[in-house]
């Protein structure tokens, strides 16, 4: 076992948004500095040691941040290759970067998790109109088509409800490389948090029910409405992935409940929106347990001590925050964002709704 990070050490985190902020609270817990890269606004920094304003593409402030660093870590995965390379020169990354690899790009992601045995949706690479019907012989319809990379939110994503509609479909993508994946029936969406840490230990939140509107996550709820034989099956899974990546760090895995079992939707290699309900429920919530974990401590054992309910405030929503807040029952979050515009995540709630 290697030696905790030492007290006072600084942490770098690439992406200065409401993720890097709670990570950034955690590390000062536990005695660390955080320096925040972020080529936009930073809400991180208004909590962190340091900033550098700079886009992914400055190689140079990339390496004076790099060497400012003990190590880095990220709150999303859309980092360039050659910016990995210079970070990669003098400053650990965690978790490292065969983990963005694989969840960067849906193609990738897929199919390391199909090598793994997991049930995903039926799926195929679409790298121009000509791929398309070979694509949706395989996935059939109702499908989705994805941009391989750079979607969240379920932005890059568009529905084809039959054949016909496919072409216009693709061109709503522009031009990108995309994926079909096969429409899954599901009856309930939920994730796991679960965490690995640098010695190879494991420990998996109890997994949540995630409730989207417009494609983004709207409300988390623990538990679940799940037998417990499903809720061990999604832990499994979650503990087969960190550990087939010799994964260090908080991962979020999205999966969907069927009548056949579970099937994986996607893997984030960070703490995850799902997971803000450890903050009410757990002794270790994911932001700690992520600091935790790249920097060598133990991990919290992930055991909850409420049922909790998550609920996003997303654009005007955080307007109702004074009356939310006068349930003694409610801890606020709020980003320290200006502007509430539509879609955007302005803040989050965990109502604690009893002992677990
Ligand atoms: P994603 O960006 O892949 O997480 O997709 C956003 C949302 O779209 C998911 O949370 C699901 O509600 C829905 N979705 C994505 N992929 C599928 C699929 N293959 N079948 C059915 N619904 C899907």
């Amino acid at each position: 076992m290697t030696e905790p990070l030492a007290p006072g050490a600084t942490i770098g985190i690439l992406g200065g948004g409401q993720l890097g902020r709670m990570l950034s609270m955690a590390a000062a817990r536990l005695g660390y500095r955080c320096h925040i890269y972020e080529p936009g606004a930073a809400p991180a920094a208004d909590v962190a040691h340091g900033l550098t304003t700079a886009p992914y593409e400055d190689l140079d402030a990339l390496r004076r941040f790099a060497q400012a660093c003990d190590l880095i870590t990220y709150e999303f995965e859309n980092i360039p290759a050659a910016a990995l390379d210079v970070l990669s020169e003098t400053t650990p990354l965690f978790p490292d970067r065969r983990a963005l690899e694989v969840s960067q790009d849906r193609l990738v992601e897929k199919s390391f998790l199909a090598g793994l045995g997991l049930a995903t949706a039926p799926f195929a690479a679409i790298d121009g109109p000509g791929d398309l019907a070979a694509a949706l012989a395989v996935t059939g319809t109702p499908a989705i088509l994805k941009t391989r990379r750079f979607g969240y939110d379920g932005k890059g994503q568009a529905r084809v409800m039959a054949p016909e509609a496919a072409e216009a479909a693709l061109d709503s993508l522009a031009g990108a490389p995309a994926i079909a994946e096969g429409f899954v029936r599901f009856s309930k969406e939920i994730s796991v948090i679960a965490a690995r840490g640098r010695d190879g230990s494991v420990a998996a939140y109890d997994p949540g029910e995630n409730v989207h509107v417009d494609g983004i996550l709207s409300t988390t709820t623990v538990p679940s409405a799940l037998p417990l034989k499903l809720r061990t099956d999604a832990v499994l899974i979650a503990s087969r992935i960190l550990n087939a990546l010799d994964y260090v760090g908080v991962m979020g895995v999205e999966l969907f409940v069927t009548p056949e079992g579970l099937v994986v939707n996607e893997i984030a290699p960070r703490v995850h929106n799902s997971g803000h309900w450890t903050q009410a429920g757990c002794a270790v919530d994911q932001f700690e347990q992520h600091i935790r974990a790249i920097a060598g401590w133990p991990l919290g054992n992930g055991a909850r001590h409420a049922d909790v309910v998550m609920e996003n405030l997303i654009g005007a929503d955080v307007a109702r925050v004074g009356q939310l807040a006068a349930d003694p029952g409610v801890q606020v979050h709020l980003y320290g964002k200006d502007e509430a515009r539509p879609g955007r995540k302005m803040g989050h709630i965990n109502r604690v709704i009893g002992a677990a």
